[in-house]
This record gives C-alpha cells, sequence and structure tokens, in this order.
C-alpha cells in the first residue's frame, strides 16, 4: 500500500466519442496539489466552470453507465473505466477538462487510459495518502442480486455473473487489485451488450455511438458478433470487475477491504458504496505508516485526521 498521495507527472491527452451520444470528445489530464481528489471541469459551451468531484455524493444516473454532476444540466456520463484506471494506476490527485458531456469510450475498455497514465508518469507528493479500511461487513440485497463489503487485510474484488444466454452463462473473477494485475487481467476487457436491445437503446437516445469498434456484441443467435472475437475465454466478468473498480474509485479514497458482488452493475455498486459510506461504524479513515521490523519495513494502518470529502 502506497504511504503518500500521488498525481501525474505531466499532462496528457485523449480523444475519441462518447458511447451513448455519439459525439467526439477530447479529454486532458492536469497534475493537481495533494488533496484535490479527482475533478472534472467542462470546457465545451455547456461548461459554467464548476467543478464536478468524482465521487459518490455527486452519482446523479446510474442507468447504463456512471455519471456525476447534475443530471439535468452539467454533467460527465461514463466515468466508470476511467475512474477503474485512475484507481488501479494509483492516481490519487487530477484535473480533467473535457469537452463535452460524455467521457470518451475508446475501444470501450480502459486500456487506453492506462497506457496513457502511465505513459506521463506518476509523481509522488508529500502528503499521506487515506484509505477507507472496512471494519465490519456491510451487505445489500436486491431481488436476484447482491454485493458487500467485507474486512480484508488489501483491496479485493469477488465479481459472479450469471446471465441466461449461453454466450456468457455463469462466470466468476477473484483479484487483489494492483496496477500489474489490473493491467493483465481486467484493462482490455470491453463493454458487452446484445443486439436485441440495441433499438430500443438507440429510440431513448443511449448507445449511438455504440459500435463494434467498442463493445462485444451477443446476437439472436446467442454468439458474438464481433470477427475478432473474445479477448479473453471470459471477457465479460472481467468487464464487470473493470465497472466494479471504477464504480467503487468514487469513494474518494481507496478502500482496505473484500468487495463481493453477485449479478451486480453499476446501479448496485453505488448503491453498496452509499450503504457503506453512510454507516460510519462500518469503516475507518486509515493512513500507513512505514515501520522498521529489524531488516524489513512493513506498512502499518494509522487512524488518519478528521477528513471526510466523500461524506453523502
Ligand atoms: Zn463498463
Amino acid at each position: 500500500m502506497l504511504e503518500y498521495q500521488t498525481t501525474l507527472k505531466a499532462r496528457c491527452s485523449l480523444s475519441g466519442i462518447g458511447v451513448h451520444s455519439g459525439k467526439p470528445v477530447s479529454i486532458h489530464f492536469s497534475p493537481a496539489e495533494p488533496d484535490t481528489g479527482i475533478v472534472f471541469q467542462r470546457i465545451d459551451e455547456a461548461g459554467t466552470g464548476r467543478v464536478i468531484r468524482a465521487l459518490a455524493s455527486e452519482v446523479c444516473q446510474t442507468d447504463l453507465c456512471t455519471a456525476l454532476g447534475d443530471a439535468r444540466g452539467e454533467s460527465v456520463a461514463t466515468v466508470e473505466h476511467l475512474m477503474a484506471a485512475l484507481l488501479a494506476v494509483g492516481i490519487d490527485n487530477v484535473v480533467i477538462e473535457i469537452d463535452g458531456s460524455e467521457v470518451p469510450v475508446l475501444d470501450g475498455s480502459a486500456i487506453g487510459f492506462v497506457d496513457a497514465f502511465e505513459q506521463a508518469g506518476i509523481a509522488t507528493l508529500s502528503v499521506k495518502r487515506r484509505y477507507i479500511r472496512v471494519v465490519k461487513p456491510v451487505r445489500i440485497d436486491n431481488g436476484g442480486s447482491w454485493a458487500e463489503f467485507r474486512p480484508y487485510d488489501g483491496t479485493r474484488f469477488e465479481v459472479e455473473i450469471d446471465f441466461e444466454t449461453p454466450a456468457i452463462g455463469r462466470q466468476s473473477l477473484s483479484l487483489d487489485l494492483n496496477a500489474e494485475n489490473f493491467r493483465q487481467e481486467v484493462a482490455r476487457a470491453r463493454t458487452f451488450g446484445f443486439i436485441k436491445d440495441v433499438e430500443r437503446l438507440w429510440a431513448a437516445g443511449y448507445a449511438l455511438g455504440s459500435s463494434l469498434e467498442n463493445s462485444v456484441v451477443i446476437g439472436e443467435d446467442h454468439k458474438v458478433i464481433n470477427m475478432e472475437g473474445l479477448r479473453y475465454p471470459n471477457e465479460f466478468v472481467r468487464h464487470k470487475m473493470l465497472d466494479a473498480v471504477g464504480d467503487l474509485a468514487l469513494a474518494g479514497a481507496r478502500f482496505i477491504g473484500c468487495f463481493r458482488s453477485y449479478r451486480g452493475g453499476h446501479r448496485l455498486n453505488a448503491a453498496a458504496l452509499r450503504h457503506l459510506l453512510t454507516d460510519r461504524s462500518a469503516y475507518e479513515i486509515v493512513e500507513t505508516t512505514r515501520r522498521e521490523q529489524g531488516r524489513r519495513a512493513e506498512m502499518v494502518a494509522v487512524s488518519a485526521p478528521v477528513y471526510a470529502p466523500w461524506t453523502l
């Protein structure tokens, strides 16, 4: 676990289209001071200069994607793959300028963000990083799906999905999150959808930028339509894990604990996070301190000073 906060070493930019809006968009990432957190600013004509913080308290929509800000006004949608990359690579502070209402979808995965951040480099700052340590189990049930946080020494995700279509079926994946295994196991997994839903989504104004270049699509015959096939045999559960990492990055600090979900999605992830953050007996805020134990150093968690940017 890192002891100090980080930011980017240099500014970097990406561009593409929004998967729901279908519109071109550019996004710029700049180094930021300690305790800035992850903040968005719209720089297109609709932007008023308002700072939209990437926190659970700013979530305004969880249908099909996670959006922050004011649902009827200034907002930024589809933040989850970007947020997952920031959390996994380990970037605490960054100012994100965007000239549209939606983060570019790129290839439907998080690898483009991971590559951009690793290329820009990571700078260590002189202020300690805080963690949210889960100290008691918290669970939320919703019909046939559930999600829970459990105390655990590390940041672990256990995700299971169960779809009727034999193209997906039942898949599960567990991961003790770090930058390396996120890149190898999760970052390249793409968004997926069903051809039978496309017309309904288009009529509702969603998925207008969706294509085989940024989504795995399952046809009426329960087969993957994309010519190139899948990037991993269980790409679907890997993408669900990517979404969970991104949605939980909105805690405002990395959590120390195990997040488990069954048949989850953006709405359940957001609800589970709110459930945790509103129960003050379920977590504590800690910093880590390096202690020398003979010849080896180990990180020990200690209570942090009062600090609660994620207050709901
Ligand atoms: Zn996703």
